[in-house]
C-alpha cells in the first residue's frame, strides 16, 4: 500500500510497506531468501535489492515525510555512503568536513583515518554553536551535523547551521540516531541526507546490526544506492525483516521510553544525592538545549546522561551495582542499559570521567527510579 502523506506518523509505521492489498495476499512482506531473481523485473540480483529491503525503506521514508530511503549493512555503513558523497582530492585540494566535536565515536574514528589518509581534512565544533558552524562551514564541502549529540546530549539548530552550510556550498549530512524520525525530521529542516543507525530505536530490540540513509534528492539518491551496490556492503533479508518488525513499534516504544526517561531525567535533577554532579536531558527547563529542543524536536528523546561524582571509580561502581538496568554499550533497545562512555578508547576526553550515559527502555518507570538510587548509594561506598 503506498502511505497517504496526510496520516500520522504513528498510523504511517504501522500501515507502510505491506503487500498490495489483494484477496489472500500476505499481511507482511514474506522473508526472501534468494540471491537471483527471474529476469525482466525491477530487481535482477540481490546486491541489488530485495522485497523487504524496499518495505522497510518505504516505512522509514514515510516516517521522515517523504524521500528516498536505503537500508545498509550496518549504522557505519550508512555513515561510510553519505560521506562517499564528497567530492575526491583534485589538484591537492583535499575537501573539508565540518564535524561535531561530540559524535559518535566510530564517526569520529572513521573522519581522522580519512583525515590520516589525506583524503578529508576534518575541522571539529560545538555544533550547540551556530555562528561556529557557520563560521567552520565556509569552504566545506560537508557539514556532519549530530542532534542531540552522543553522548553529551548537546542539541544543534539543525535549520540554522544548514542555510549556512547551504550558502557556503556544503552538504548537510544529519545523524538522527538518537531523535529517531519521531523526535524530528531534518530534512525538514533543510538537511540533504540522514543516517541511522538502524540498530538502535528503528529496530528496537538490540538483536540486529542495520543503518540507513534517507534524502529527497534525486540525484544523492542515486550515487547512495550505486554506493551500496558497489561497495557490496549489503543488510542481511532476516535481517531486514526484523528490523522491519520492530519499525511497526516504533512510535509506541518511543513514546513510552521518552515519557520513562524525562521522568527519571526530572527525578535525577531534584533528588541531590552526593553521587550525582549533573543530569544532562533536554527536558529538563535547565538543561541548555532545552528552549531548542523545545522548538525543534517533536520530543526530547529517551537517552539521558549523568556525571558521576568521583569520577572513574564511583561511575564504574555505580554501573557495576544496578539489576535492571543493564551494563552493556549501544541503546535503543526495549531493555534499560548504562555505560560509563570513557571507558572506550575511542571517547574523546572532553567527555567527563564519570559520564555514564542512560539508554531508557519501556520497563515500568519505578522500577527503573529505585534500581538507579540504589545503584548511586552503592557509588558512594569508597567516596
Ligand atoms: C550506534 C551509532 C552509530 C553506528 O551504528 P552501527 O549500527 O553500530 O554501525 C552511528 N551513530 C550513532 C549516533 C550511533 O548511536
Amino acid at each position: 500500500m503506498v502511505p497517504t502523506p496526510d496520516l500520522s506518523p504513528a498510523t504511517l509505521a504501522v500501515t507502510a510497506g505491506r503487500p498490495p492489498r489483494d484477496p489472500g495476499a500476505p499481511v507482511n512482506e514474506p522473508l526472501s531468501w534468494t540471491s537471483t531473481y527471474v529476469a525482466d523485473g525491477p530487481v535482477d540480483y540481490g546486491r541489488g535489492g530485495n522485497p523487504v529491503w524496499t518495505a522497510f525503506e518505504e516505512t522509514l521514508a514515510a516516517l521522515e515525510g517523504g524521500g528516498t530511503a536505503r537500508l545498509m549493512a550496518s549504522g557505519m555503513a550508512a555513515t561510510s555512503a553519505a560521506l562517499s558523497l564528497l567530492p575526491p582530492v583534485r589538484d591537492g585540494l583535499v575537501p573539508l568536513v565540518v564535524a561535531p566535536r561530540h559524535a559518535y565515536s566510530g564517526t569520529t574514528a572513521l573522519l581522522d583515518d580519512l583525515a590520516a589518509a589525506g583524503q578529508v581534512v576534518v575541522r571539529r565544533v560545538d555544533v550547540a554553536d551556530t555562528a561556529a558552524v557557520a563560521t567552520a562551514a565556509q569552504g566545506a564541502a560537508l557539514v556532519w551535523l549530530e542532534s542531540p549529540t552522543n553522548p553529551m546530549l548537546e542539541v544543534c539548530d539543525i535549520a540554522a547551521c544548514a542555510a549556512a552550510a547551504h550558502e557556503a556550498g556544503a552538504l548537510v549530512v544529519v545523524d538522527s540516531t538518537f531523535a529517531t524520525p519521531l523526535g524530528q525530521r531534518p530534512l525538514d529542516l533543510g538537511a540533504d541526507v540522514v543516517v541511522h543507525s538502524v540498530t538502535k530505536y528503528l529496530a528496537g530490540h538490540s538483536d540486529v546490526v542495520l543503518g540507513a540513509v534517507v534524502t529527497r534528492d534525486d540525484g544523492l539518491a542515486e550515487r547512495l544506492t550505486r554506493h551500496r551496490l558497489l561497495r557490496g556492503a549489503i543488510p542481511g533479508p532476516a535481517e531486514a525483516w526484523l528490523a522491519l518488525r520492530g519499525l511497526r513499534t516504533l512510535p509506541l516504544r518511543v513514546e513510552r521510553a521518552s515519557a520513562n526517561a524525562a521522568e527519571l531525567a526530572r527525578r535525577l535533577d531534584a533528588l541531590d544525592h552526593p553521587a550525582l554532579e549533573r543530569v544532562r536531558h533536554p527536558s529538563l527547563p535547565r538543561d541548555p538545549g532545552h528552549d531548542l529542543a523545545s522548538r525543534q524536536m517533536l520530543g526530547y528523546g529517551a537517552i539521558v546522561a549523568v556525571d558521576v561524582a568521583g569520577g572513574e571509580e564511583a561511575a564504574e561502581r555505580f554501573v557495576a551495582a544496578t539489576r535492571v538496568w543493564l551494563h552493556a554499550t549501544s541503546l535503543g533497545g526495549v531493555e534499560s542499559t548504562l555505560e560509563r562512555r570513557r571507558r572506550h578508547a575511542a571517547e574523546v576526553d572532553t567527555v567527563p570521567e564519570g559520564l555514564v550515559r542512560l539508554s531508557v527502555g519501556v520497563e515500568d518507570v519505578d522500577d527503573l527510579w529505585e534500581d538507579l538510587v540504589e545503584a548511586l548509594d552503592a557509588a558512594l561506598d569508597e567516596l
